[in-house]
């Protein structure tokens, strides 16, 4: 039952809060060989994925990018990016000599959340119209000679059944954004058709997902780069595959003997994964029940969320705060990662700002040091789970590439495009997110292994994905 059994005293209480983080601790734990089985799992699920169409839950789509930029792109292109609470627009310049980025502006907009669950023409038409402010603010050198469209990169980060590089339908919303009307629809053609509507002149060249286009913008910095990771609102990967190692691809065989394949790792789902009572509640209540359980575990959207509902079982069963339960503490999605985030980092001996984050956030206030170590413990517990898991992942796709063991005269790098504002600013994360892959691995093989932060890299890589598949090549 749940309620603060009233004959429990005040160290009874206690006890029964310290049990219940000791529980999740329990619950959530990664040990090596766990995490191992992750990997193994994941690349058995790759393979299936790739085997044929709706043969696992890894949708491992065909991304229709088999070149990724040379470096000798040039030109004038954009870049829209939509996937998370912001979207950005972005302008490139690339130079003539030895491609390198010339001029680069950007614009960010934050998405109105009614938009996130309205129809398909509001959304798009509010997009259309932040690009049309975009390019009217433009300076005379950015004109094109009347008749020509402005080309443009279109990263949505969602999934999505591509039938062409700059066609695609959408299988489905996650992250919180849910439009049922444009679920099947062509994402380019709702683009295209805002477009006309707000009187922007515009052609879509390359639809990509934020994975692929992070690996082309990580590529195009670093050779090395053949796979890409998003840790952020939502998370997903991307890799470089070997076009003859894809059964239910049937179309020509690409020059380059290679395909890049967004996974959509966010849908993962395994016997191994450790999932909590939490993990399963936030799941049904969500607006994508039974989907995305591994993003459900893994990324900034949720982390936050779990911690409160551990939280609120602690306030409810061991009134853990305060007689009675904090009312804040019951809003879903009132504690953000950012400010989970922020209380994990938190170095200051009285844990300052735990209790500024209790208070503001929860209402909480006088919270005592004993109080926010535990809430410390119990944001290192979830973040935790959710980075070794996230390294788990990788590991799998390093495996799948044969990557992850040494060669014997095998000198080559091998580079990870890593971007996404979990993975930017969660420190405490990608610390260890990186100390678990290096332990996955082991000493010789992580010498060869490189993370680099591919900042902003989806932008930058629609827009050289757009130059390469540029209508006026
Ligand atoms: C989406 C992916 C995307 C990822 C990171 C997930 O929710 O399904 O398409 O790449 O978030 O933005
Ligand atoms: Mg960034």
């Amino acid at each position: 039952a749940i309620g603060v059994n009233r004959k429990m005293g005040k160290d009874g209480r206690w006890a029964r809060a310290i049990e219940i983080v000791k529980e999740m601790e329990e619950k959530c734990a990664t040990p090596i060989g766990k995490l191992k089985q992750v990997a193994d799992a994941m690349v058995v699920e790759m393979h299936a994925g790739l085997a044929s169409e709706g043969g696992s839950k890894l949708k491992m789509l065909i991304s229709y990018v088999d070149n990724l930029p040379t470096g000798d792109e040039n030109g004038l292109f954009y870049a829209l990016d939509l996937g998370g609470t912001n979207f950005r627009v972005l302008r490139m310049q690339l130079g003539q000599e030895d491609g390198r980025i010339v001029n680069q502006e950007f614009a960010e907009v934050p998405i109105p959340p009614n938009l996130m669950t309205g129809t398909s023409d509001a959304l798009f038409d509010y997009i259309a119209a932040e690009l049309a402010k975009f390019v009217s603010q433009e300076g005379e050198e950015f004109q094109l000679p009347p008749g020509k469209k402005r080309e443009l990169g279109f990263t949505f980060s969602f999934p999505v059944t591509q039938t062409s590089i700059a066609s695609g339908t959408l299988v489905r919303w996650t992250k919180g954004f849910s439009i049922d009307d444009a679920v099947g629809q062509d994402v380019v053609a709702e683009l295209t058709k805002a477009m006309e509507r707000q009187g922007v002149h515009m052609h879509v060249s390359a639809l990509v997902n934020d994975t692929v286009g992070t690996l082309a913008g990580g590529k195009y910095f670093h050779k090395d780069v053949i796979a890409a990771v998003i840790l952020g609102t939502g998370t997903n990967a991307a890799y470089v595959e070997r076009a003859h190692a894809i059964p239910k691809w049937h179309g020509a065989l690409p020059e380059s003997g290679e395909m890049v394949i967004n996974m959509e790792w966010g849908n993962f789902r395994s016997s191994h994964l450790p999932l909590t009572e939490y993990d399963l509640e936030l799941d049904v209540e969500s607006l994508n029940p039974g989907e995305q359980i591994f993003e459900k575990i893994i990324s900034g959207m949720y982390l936050g969320e779990i911690v409160r509902r551990v939280l609120l079982k602690m306030a409810e069963e061991a009134a853990f705060f305060s007689e009675t339960v904090p009312a804040k503490l019951k809003v879903p999605f009132i504690l953000r990662t950012p400010d989970m985030s922020a209380m994990h980092h938190d170095t200051s001996s009285d844990l300052k700002v735990v209790g500024n984050k209790l208070k503001d956030i929860l209402e909480i206030s006088n919270s005592s040091l004993k109080t926010r170590k535990v809430v410390v413990e119990l944001c290192n517990i979830v973040a935790t789970r959710g980075a070794r898991l996230a390294a788990a992942g990788i590991l799998g796709i390093l495996k799948k590439m044969g990557k992850d063991k040494v060669k014997v005269g095998d000198k080559q790098r091998t580079m990870i495009a890593l971007d996404g504002g979990l993975y930017e600013h969660y420190s405490e994360y990608s610390k260890c997110m990186e100390n678990t892959l290096n332990e996955l691995l082991g000493e010789e093989v992580s010498k060869s292994i490189e993370i680099v932060h591919s900042n902003d890299g989806s932008g930058i890589g629609a827009a050289l994905l757009a130059a390469s598949h540029s209508q006026y090549r």
